[in-house]
């Protein structure tokens, strides 16, 4: 069982060398011990490379964070997946099952004992299986429930998004556009600002990292401000989009990637107008919506396949190349949502 082996704590930026291919023994079968009672035995086919991860690399969680724990030195990382039931003693999944969740561990088969974030897989015609650890799994559940609930958008509204050719950020977009809004996203390279305009159908798209006054660049797209702004990335990006946020408008905070390898956040110094401008800024947390995972699905599905929504992915080959695509994500190597096949379906 080939196995993605944390080998030592991470500060500041992660590096491939804190990551290790290694290759254990595993038996084809849940253990008939009393703690396999309710496991389930997976072949993994498709990682998913998410940045939370990154917080579970370090000895000691950034603090507020919820209901995780640290990686095992020495143990496989674990993260969400696409995989095929292999044997099972839960009720719910049996043997041949498509699951989707969030305890697949970097590793060929994994052995779950406690499978309360594995959902079943039930749609499978003419979508790609790893869809599910993107549009169909967490980070699309993220994008519908962060934009529609927290930012709660209307027809018109002018929406800034960042990050926007990421996993999260291009389905943002393009839920706001069949809303009727006016939507502009900002991402790190001349390839991905063409894909927001030309693939994802945005209104506009910037290079942040060509921009010396983000300040300045938000006003050439935002002459009359900003209504909405769904935040990815956090420090000097949110301190200028501060500047330029309309009245009564929202802030839907989804990730801040910007400030995950340092030691020290940055901290905002245009807080204050989140005060005058009667700003309304939320932190969101997907773990509160997947009761509402078949409502979104309903959703989704449809948009699909008519074909409203498209989804980029970036898939490289082999466990081997998972070290390079999850660090990758903090340089921003990936172009659209960032995958690993790991095994044919
Ligand atoms: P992406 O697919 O967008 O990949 C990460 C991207 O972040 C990179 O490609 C890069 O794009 C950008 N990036 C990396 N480092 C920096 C930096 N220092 N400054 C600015 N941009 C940077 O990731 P996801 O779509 O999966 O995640 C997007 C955000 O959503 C993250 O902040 C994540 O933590 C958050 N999230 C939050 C959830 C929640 O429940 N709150 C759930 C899921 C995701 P570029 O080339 O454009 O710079």
């Amino acid at each position: 069982n080939k196995q993605v082996i944390l080998k030592d704590y991470v500060s500041g930026f992660p590096r491939e060398s804190n990551l290790y291919l290694t290759t254990s023994n595993i038996k084809l079968k849940v253990p008939e011990e009393e703690s396999g009672k309710d496991a389930v035995l997976v072949k993994n086919l498709y990682l998913s490379c998410d940045p939370f991860m990154r917080g579970r690399m370090q000895r000691d969680l950034p603090p507020g964070e919820p209901e995780q724990s640290s990686y095992s030195l020495g143990s496989p990382i674990v993260g969400y997946g696409v995989a095929r039931v292999v044997d099972s003693r839960h009720s719910d999944f049996k043997k041949g099952d498509l699951v989707w969740g969030r305890t697949i561990g970097w590793e060929e088969y994994s052995l779950i004992t406690t499978p309360e974030y594995l959902f079943k897989i039930n749609h499978t015609d003419d979508i790609p299986l790893s869809y599910y650890t993107g549009i169909l799994g967490m980070p699309g559940i993220t994008a519908y429930f962060c934009f529609f609930d927290i930012g709660s958008p209307k027809e018109g509204d002018r929406v800034y998004v960042s990050s926007a050719s990421g996993a999260v950020g291009q389905l943002v977009g393009q839920f706001a556009k069949l809303i009727g809004c006016y939507v502009v996203g900002s991402a790190g390279s001349k390839e991905k600002v063409e894909l927001l305009k030309t693939k994802f159908g945005f209104d506009d798209a910037f290079n942040y990292k060509e921009e010396h006054d983000l300040d300045a660049a938000l006003k050439r797209y935002f002459p009359e401000g900003i209504d909405i702004y769904f935040e990815n990335v956090g420090g000097k990006m949110l301190d200028a989009v501060l500047l330029n946020m309309r009245h009564h408008g929202r802030i839907a905070l989804c990730g801040m990637i910007s400030q995950y390898n340092l030691e020290q956040p940055e901290s905002v110094q245009n807080l204050i107008a989140v005060l005058y401008k009667h700003i309304r800024m939320e932190g969101f947390s997907v773990a509160e919506y997947y009761d509402q995972y078949s409502k979104f699905l309903d959703f989704v599905l449809p948009c699909i396949k008519e074909g409203k929504i498209v989804y980029v992915e970036d898939i490289t080959e082999g466990l081997e190349s998972g070290p390079a695509a999850l660090i990758g994500l903090f340089s921003g190597r990936n172009v659209g949502k960032q995958v690993v096949k790991v095994a044919q379906e």
